[in-house]
């Protein structure tokens, strides 16, 4: 199953990245204009779908948040040429782990959703948010 999404997940990813190739070539006819905005508009589907094989990759348990975290600093996070790397504590990670779906393990609920510590510490309204019992 691991690999499967995995293999989902790649052939997802060149999808959107051929077809997002595609919407920004200036090269683009006219006659291509409407045939754009339909390859466009299935970015945005692939998109959705990518992030729902992110989302059922996810460790059982794990924060439910859509975006990446540093672990220790919450949203620290700056990715440049598909690397994240923490402004605060510099830890690094070679791939871009802004826009994927958080693995961290979930330790609050806010407002029943759970998430991770360092989501938590990102969280808006902090008083909302209730740790989650772990079994030691
Ligand atoms: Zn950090
Ligand atoms: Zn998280």
């Amino acid at each position: 199953m691991a690999s499967g999404t995995g293999e989902i997940r790649a052939l997802l990813c060149a999808a959107v990245s051929a077809m997002e190739k595609v919407v920004s070539d200036p090269a683009m006819g006219e006659e291509v204009r409407r045939m754009v905005g339909a390859v466009a508009d299935l970015a945005v589907q692939v998109r959705v779908l990518l992030a729902e094989v992110e989302r059922l990759d996810v460790p059982p348990g794990s924060c439910s948040m859509g975006w990446g975290v540093c672990p220790e600093h919450g949203r620290t996070l700056m990715t440049s040429r598909g690397r994240s790397h923490c402004t605060v504590c510099d830890a690094s990670w070679g791939y871009d782990r802004e826009n994927q779906h958080c693995r961290e393990p979930a330790a609050f609920r806010f407002n029943l959703v759970p998430i991770c510590r360092a989501h938590a510490v990102s969280a808006p309204f902090r008083a909302q948010l209730v740790p989650i019992q772990q079994p030691d």
